[in-house]
């Protein structure tokens, strides 16, 4: 227990630091920075912090880890599995870093941007477009995410399939570690055998290890052209069987795959205002396929290459974006399954990843095992399945059936993660730990694979001020 004058002066200090502006206390103030997107955490918190700059962090870092006030790393407060999210009653000091916003420098010879945490990605994405470069990250939330946030969750989307994940992009870091001390590692090498390569354990540790500030991007070649077909199926077999066709005759220009079942589908045309099925008849799953490249034929090219798939019946029916706004309303169906889901209500969510040849395998054994256990339950699945990494998420249609359902998600998810385990699959395939998932990694990790967990997380912040309590919870020493 810290004693209240301690706190009062940390505050004062902590005022003194970003200015009065920057300091948040009042609960009204902090609610927004309190609960995640999607209202399934709430928590409290001493105050939010605010600072404008790396120096600012340091210092704010420096008078929490004196008092020892525990901080809560915050990016643009769109994580899926309450990470940024503080507990109640901990005192704890919630740490956004939204302000740390500046572009700070582009290299185009070395096709790398260097930028603060603060950014958003879609302003990463447009200023790397500017240069007619481009930044391949790419989810659903890139308005409003932001890249400390997309680095220290190692986001994934809807482009790994071709560029990687979050991790794939990042050239070096600049980082504050849990004790205040900056740490300049904003090197924009590709090769470094240096040592240890210390930023990769930034990357994906949701803020447990230290903040992040900035980092240097790598930067792709601008395709000129893209194609989009948004594809029905008559199963996932027939989605694998398109998938290595597209490989063999795509190649690298296969940017995206992303499996859409006809229950998310329907969901976002129930709730999504504008949303339209492209299609009359009804088919139990979709595709949506992106392909970029540099040949202007690559529209004739992609209809070819469906023709002769429609015409082999590996799929159902087929239709290519004609343009801009075809494809974004095609996006859109992919997009706003998240949101169209969460103005459904809560659901029981799961974001995982099985070897892509799993896929028919895990789809078929858990939706057995869950359709015995509950009767009636809603099986939504999509997702990123060029990766192996599908979003499924369960529900049920009536809210009263729904709520027990949330209140005893564990059983529901046990069937879901023991099928992810036959599978040689993950329990996070991008989302991450955060809370929700933090008990369950100690099943799904050997002993040896936690030992060494704990003790990163204990060299670099041995008196567990970072982001307590998300992935990890710290062993006593
Ligand atoms: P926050 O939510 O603020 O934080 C996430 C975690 O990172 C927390 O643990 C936090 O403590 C930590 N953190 C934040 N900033 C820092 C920092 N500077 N230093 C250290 N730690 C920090 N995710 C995907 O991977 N793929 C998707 O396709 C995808 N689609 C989504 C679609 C929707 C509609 C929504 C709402 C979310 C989606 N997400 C997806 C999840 C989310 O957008 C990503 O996890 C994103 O990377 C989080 O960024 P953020 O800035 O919002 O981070
Ligand atoms: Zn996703």
């Amino acid at each position: 227990m810290i004693e209240s004058g301690r706190i009062d002066s940390a505050l004062a200090r902590l005022r003194t630091i970003v200015g009065e502006n920057w300091l948040l206390s009042s609960p009204t103030d902090i609610a927004h920075y309190c609960a995640d997107w999607r209202g399934r955490y709430h928590g409290d918190a001493l105050c939010v912090v605010r600072p404008a700059s790396t120096a600012e962090l340091s210092q704010v870092v420096h008078v929490c880890a004196e008092a020892g006030l525990p901080m809560v790393p915050q990016g643009g407060n769109t994580g899926l599995c309450g990470g940024a999210t503080p507990h109640v009653g901990r005192k704890e000091v919630v740490v956004n870093l939204s302000r740390m916003n500046r572009i700070r420098s582009f290299d185009r010879d070395n096709a790398s941007i260097t930028v603060e945490a603060g950014c958003k990605l879609a302003t990463v994405q447009a200023a790397a477009l500017e240069a007619g470069l481009l930044f391949p990250l790419s989810l659903a939330s890139e308005g409003s995410c932001e890249i400390g946030g997309n680095l220290s969750t190692n986001a994934g989307g809807v482009h790994v399939l071709r560029y990687g994940t979050a991790r794939d992009q990042v050239l070096g870091l600049e980082v504050v570690l849990p004790d205040g001390r900056i740490w300049d590692g904003l090197r924009g090498l590709r090769k470094d055998n240096t040592g240890y390569d210390l930023k990769q354990l930034f990357i994906g540790a949701e803020g447990t290890l230290g903040f992040i500030t900035a980092a240097v991007l790598a930067l792709a070649p601008l395709p000129a052209y893209s194609a989009l077909a948004w594809v029905a199926l008559d199963g996932v077999q027939q989605a694998l069987d398109l998938l290595a066709r597209l490989r063999e005759k795509a190649g690298e220009r296969l940017n995206a795959f992303e499996l859409v079942g006809q229950e998310a589908l329907e969901l976002v045309l129930r709730h999504i205002p504008g949303a339209r099925d492209p299609f009359a008849q009804q088919a139990p799953w979709h595709a949506l396929i992106e392909l970029s490249g540099n040949d202007a034929a690559l529209d004739e090219q992609f209809e070819q290459m469906l023709a002769a798939l429609l015409e082999g019946g590996v799929v159902r029916d087929a239709v290519i974006a004609r343009d801009v706004a075809q494809a974004r309303a095609l996006w859109a169906l992919r997009e706003n399954i998240s949101e169209a889901q969460r103005i459904e209500g809560l659901s029981v969510k799961h974001d995982i990843s099985v070897p892509v040849s799993a896929i028919p395998h895990f789809i078929k054994s858990a939706g057995e095992r869950l359709l015995a256990a509950f009767p009636g339950i809603r099986l939504v699945v999509f997702g990123h399945a060029g990766d192996g990494n599908l979003h499924y998420n369960l529900s049920f249609a009536d809210a009263g059936d729904n709520a027990d359902l949330i209140a005893d998600g564990h059983a529901a998810s046990v069937l879901v993660h023991q099928t992810v385990t036959e599978c040689a699959g993950s329990i996070s395939a991008e989302h991450g730990i955060g809370q929700l998932k933090r008990d369950l990694l100690p099943h799904f990790k050997s002993q040896v694979e936690m030992d060494m967990m704990h003790a990163v997380k204990h060299a670099f912040d041995p008196h567990g001020l970072m982001n307590p309590g998300k992935v990890l919870v710290v062993r006593q020493a």
